[in-house]
């Protein structure tokens, strides 16, 4: 049944609104889909079609949808004082209260927010201030960043810079200039007959080889995922952080730890550093920062940055109009609050977490799949021509997305990355609604290997 207004706003959508990462021509003949409205774990598209979202909107909507209480937040805080900058020596109180949550809930001594209004903000920030701190030291020429190639840092000049998406660099004549990128650790494919614990350190000492090819006088950063979201949720062996970590402080070069997924309960540790156990000096948080109801971004630095910062930095020359915004910091003081109070992120760890992980894992089984992967509430599943080999289809892409289609038919939100079907739930999901969750994602595998012709 359509809902009447459906086609119509179609129509104004594929005249007037350019869609981010979609072929808009393409999009246009099809016709998008309009959500008109969430609650908890699912959401409800404008015909009508009840979902379960497999995917947390965009790995970001850890607390559920529908939560009154934000919204409560946002407008006792826009009747207070809408908006006030913190340029000038000025700022306002949930400005100062979220800097101060925020240092108390980052491990180690990230102690110091820089706020920006997403992720790839979050990100160019980092990149101006990590120079600015060698430069201030008198190592100026000590500029370069290396990230990963298919690494996510978002899609400004700089974020998309730092990430190693071939597709984005090619499109506006990036990267800009001293970054760098190095092979990421993705066991299925490129682990041969090393044992995932061996080649995480081997994938790790790429870096420590790209430093020496380099010059460690002249690497600032290494910046990274701790889990690889975008390009298919590679999970990295325990043994590959660690690693990174002894090659950096090795030759002095800053670590930054891309929080923008794992932040906020999604590996079930409020950070992915505390899942893979290793000490960044820097990390960027956005999306779960809150849980998507706005927009909020921030880099959090540790104590010896600030300190060289607050001694040599001088005047910053950097910042957003909405740098702080009271409105958007309301908002994730409430969301930080549900998530500690409900403690969710406890509950992720402990309970329904597990059980996810548990009932994912049983995916691994399909025919289909060549492997099932997950840590906290963060996983995926890699389709494949012929099942005890790791190897991808010969044409890329195809199969994940015919998946995703039928996925969505049943009722079930998956991501797909080539052929790899991502998921991120919301963190509030109940055990009733994984089994759910499961059982749409089994049925959607038979139904797409059925028409491969794969006998199930
Ligand atoms: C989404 C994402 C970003 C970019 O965040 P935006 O808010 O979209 O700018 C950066 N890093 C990672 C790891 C992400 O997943």
């Amino acid at each position: 049944m359509n809902h009447p207004d459906t086609r119509t706003l179609q129509q104004l959508d594929a005249a007037y609104h350019l869609h981010p990462f979609n072929d808009n021509a393409a999009l246009a003949q099809k016709g998008t889909r309009i959500l008109t409205r969430g609650e908890g774990a699912y959401v409800w598209d404008a015909e009508g079609n009840k979902l379960l979202d497999g995917f947390a909107g965009l790995w970001c909507v850890n607390i559920g949808y529908g939560r009154a209480e934000m919204g409560a937040a946002a407008a006792r805080q826009m009747t207070e004082l809408a908006y006030y900058n913190s340029f000038f020596q000025c700022t306002t109180e949930p400005t100062v209260r979220l800097s101060a949550k925020l240092a108390e809930l980052s491990p180690y001594d990230l102690n110091h927010a820089f706020f920006a209004n997403s992720g790839s903000e979050a990100n160019d920030t980092i990149l101006r201030m990590v120079r600015h701190f060698w430069a201030v030291q008198d190592q100026p020429q000590k500029n370069i960043f290396i990230g990963r190639y298919n690494g996510y840092h978002g899609s400004t000049v700089g974020g998309a810079s730092l990430g190693g998406f071939k597709g984005m660099h090619d499109q506006g004549g990036l990267p800009i200039a001293n970054i760098h990128h190095i092979d990421p650790p993705f066991w299925f494919i490129d682990g041969g007959d090393l044992s995932p614990e061996e080649y995480g350190l081997v994938a790790a000492r790429r870096l420590e080889a790209k430093i020496l090819e380099l010059g460690p006088e002249r690497v600032a950063a290494f910046i990274g995922e701790p889990i690889m979201g975008a390009i298919g949720v590679y999970i990295p062996p325990m043994s590959y952080w660690p690693e990174i970590e002894r090659i950096c402080r090795k030759y002095d070069v800053l670590l930054v730890a891309d929080e923008v997924i794992c932040g906020f309960g999604r590996t079930g540790e409020w950070f992915g550093s505390q899942y893979f156990n290793f000490r960044p000096d820097i990390m960027t948080i956005a999306k779960g920062l809150t849980s998507g109801y706005i927009p909020l971004g921030a880099s959090m630095f540790n104590d010896r940055i600030a300190k060289v910062l607050a001694e040599k930095g001088g005047e910053l020359n950097h910042g957003y109009t909405y740098s702080g915004h009271p409105v958007c910091c309301a908002v994730a003081l409430e969301n930080i609050r549900i998530l500690q109070e409900e403690r969710i992120v406890d509950t992720c760890k402990a309970d329904t977490g597990p059980y996810l992980q548990q009932r994912w894992m049983e995916l691994g089984a399909h025919p289909l799949v060549g492997e099932a992967r997950i840590a906290g509430m963060v996983g995926a599943l890699e389709l494949v021509p012929n099942k005890p080999e790791r190897k991808n289809f010969a044409e890329r892409g195809k199969v994940g997305s015919r998946c995703r289609d039928i996925a969505l038919k049943n009722g079930l939100i998956l991501r797909a990355t080539n052929d790899t079907m991502l998921l991120s739930p919301p963190l509030i999901i109940s055990r009733a609604q994984v089994d759910e969750l499961v059982e749409k994602a089994w049925k959607s595998l038979d139904m797409t290997a059925k028409e491969l012709g794969i006998t199930c």
